[in-house]
Order: structure tokens, then sequence, then C-alpha cells
């Protein structure tokens, strides 16, 4: 059929970016130069925040906000089952137990209800995720964190750009994480950030990007001279290139154009799509600054054909549709650990209907009128 293939989302790199990489790669510096510090200072400019540590990834973001958290073997954190598997993956390194708590149905989001009743003795920690970029409702997550003693932190791989009754993603949990993968906001290839406001969390979690490995003699047992460094807890290899930083610096340069890019898709999307009963398009409100990483569409009862139909005839047609998310404790792995299906009705129901529909800051006018066409079509 058509030769025409519009992915789902895709990074936007311009000659500015390229020159930024290019300059790093002819200087001292190819790791841990002065790219980093650049741009986690942009980072928190961007979000709010008071710091902001660069990772190797939004996985490895996760890892390090939950084990700065303090969570480990016997802990258990509540997180949602729509999400990527790493929202939940995390907790599992450090030992510790997922505990899925559904979702709301109209704004898949994790619901505060379903969290305050998935609370035990053991329950340290919330993994909260701003699905699609529409952040959680914070007050809410805050009550119940402040009520049992636990660490709220914010996956705000989806995010960046969002903010919650007029306040900036970095200020809305004790850390919040970034992924910068090519198809999230900005990207640097592969990488993430830890945001916080906390400085004895920025200090944790730059030593466990390092190895747990610090050179501050301010911050040693002993400095018998200038050779000494110590290890002072196992950390890990998480640090972002410098030419990734530069790149990172460079996209964030952007970040303002690309939001209203892909706010513009999402006035088209809701023009063109806005009548149509067979489909519920994602909610958004007023308090709730959507920073639009995803454009989840759910099927209605109305739609006379089932998600598999829809979403077949969509790639056959060039249009690279996705599902996010299959619930994390259906993947086999989690099924050997024991979630068994049911776990969570909504997150179930709404994984059923839903389906992605391209969404990228790149997207042009006329793609978006080919896809919002050709599903119309399908839908009869
Ligand atoms: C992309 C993503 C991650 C992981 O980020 P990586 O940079 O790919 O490791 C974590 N959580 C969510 C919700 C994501 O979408």
């Amino acid at each position: 059929m058509s030769k025409r293939y519009i992915p789902y989302a895709r990074q936007m790199i311009d000659d500015a970016d390229i020159a930024a990489v290019a300059e790093v790669l002819k200087s001292d510096y190819l790791t841990t130069g002065p790219q980093i510090p650049a741009f986690e200072a942009a980072l928190c400019r961007a979000t709010g925040a008071k710091y902001a540590v660069t990772v190797t990834s939004g996985t490895a973001a996760l890892h390090a906000a939950v084990w700065a958290a303090g969570i480990g073997p016997g802990d258990e954190v509540i997180t949602t089952p729509l999400t990527f598997a790493a929202s939940a993956n995390c907790i599992l390194y450090v030992g510790a137990k997922p505990v899925f708590a559904d979702i709301d149905p109209v704004t898949y989001n994790i619901d505060p209800v379903a969290v305050a009743a998935a609370v035990t003795p053991r329950t340290k920690a919330i993994v909260a995720v701003h699905y699609a970029g529409l952040p959680c409702d914070m007050d809410a997550l805050r009550a119940i964190a402040d009520r049992y003693g636990l660490v709220l932190i914010g996956d705000g791989a989806h995010a960046l750009g969002a903010t919650y009754k007029g306040r900036p993603l970095g200020r809305l949990a004790d850390m919040t994480t970034l992924s910068f993968h090519p198809v999230k906001h900005i990207t640097t290839g592969e990488g993430g950030a830890i945001l916080t406001n906390d400085e004895n969390l920025y200090q944790k979690l730059r030593l466990f990007r390092t190895h747990g490995i610090t050179r501050d003699a301010g911050e040693m047992n002993e400095y018998p001279g200038d050779w000494y460094y110590e290890q002072q807890f196992l950390g890990y290899n998480y640090r972002m290139t410098d030419f990734q930083a530069a790149l990172g610096l460079s996209q964030l340069t952007k970040l303002d154009k690309f939001l209203a890019a892909r706010r513009r898709v999402v006035a088209q999307y809701e023009d063109h799509l806005g009548g149509c009963s067979a489909l519920k398009l994602p909610w958004h409100g007023k308090g709730y600054g959507h920073a639009w990483h995803l454009y989840p569409v759910a099927l209605t009862a109305q739609a006379g054909r089932s998600r598999k139909e829809v979403f077949d005839a969509l790639r056959q047609a060039g249009i690279g549709v996705n599902v996010h998310y299959i619930p994390v404790y259906w993947h086999p792995y989690y099924q050997k650990l024991g979630y068994r299906h049911g776990l969570c009705p909504q997150a179930e129901k709404v994984y059923e209907r839903l389906l992605s529909l391209p969404m990228y800051a790149g997207l042009t006018d006329d793609d978006v009128v080919y896809v919002c066409n050709t599903l119309r079509n399908i839908l009869g």
C-alpha cells in the first residue's frame, strides 16, 4: 500500500545539535567534562529542581532514585501497572517488592485511592508515573506519602515540561527521573537524570553513578594524600558522556518549541477526531500541564472493530501506532514472581482498548490529517 511511514515517535536533531557534539569530540573530555554540570544546571532551570544528576538512562535514573530512597530487601514500593517495565524493574534491582496499584480509568494515572489501599507496614515508597506526560494527582499522593512516611518518586520519562497546579516537574516529588531516549521530548541517544531538591539525596545520587567513590577530601574518612579516593558504598558506572550532555544541552534549548509543536498536534487530533464516538481521546484538564509525550486513544464500545484490527490496518497504511502499555505484571517474568491476571482490572481493561497515535514535534499537518483520515476510514 502506501510508501509513507509515520513512526509513533522520533527525535528532532538539527545542525546545532550536531555541531555541539562534534565540538566535544574535538575537546579534551569525552566523559565527565564541563558539559555534564552545564546540562545539569540547564535541567534545573527547565524543571525548577534544585539539583539534577545525569546518568546513562532513564532506567539507571530509576535505579538510583530507589536506591537513594533507602529501599532494600523486605520493602514494598507501590507503582502503576500501566507503564514501561523499568518503573517496576528498578524496585526489583534493589531486592524490594513492586506492589501494583490500579489506575484511574479517566486519566490512566495511578489512582491515589488504590495507592492508599495498597499501603502496608512494609511500604517505603511510591513510584508514580506521569503517564503520556499528564502529571499524577500529586497533592493526593503527597498526602499519602506524608501520612505513612513514604518517599515519593516521580517517573517523569514522559513528562519533561509538565506542570501540576502551576508547579514545575522538578518540584512535584522527592525525586523525579527523566529519560533522554530518542522517543522522549529531548534526546542524548541513551541517557537520563534524577531531579531533587534535597541536598542529602543529591550527594547520594552523585556518588551512586560513579561506584560510590568520592574524590572530595571533605567527604572522606581519612586523607593521606592527593592520590587518595574512597569507595563508601556499592555504586555503579552510570556516567553519561560529555558529548551526550552537549547534545542534551543543545536539545534542551528547543524544549519550549518542541512542547508547542506537540500541543499543536493535540489540537489537530482533537479537531479531526473529537467528534468520533468510537474513540475516547486522552483526558487533560485545568491545573494539569500536560507534556504530551504520547497520544493514547482508547476504542470505545461504539467502535465496530477490535483493537487488533485497527492496529493492523493502521500499520498496513504506514502508520507506526503502538500500545502503551501491556500491564507490567502480565509479562512472563512477573508471572513467574507470582503476579496474576486480574490484579488491576482498570489497567487491564484500558490496555485492551489503547492505541498510541503518532506524537512528536516533527509531525507535519499533512501527517496528522493522513493519520486521522486513515483512522476514521478504518473505524467506518
Ligand atoms: C522510557 C521510559 C523509561 C526508561 O527510560 P530509558 O532511558 O529507556 O531507560 C522509564 N519509564 C518510563 C515510563 C519510560 O517511558
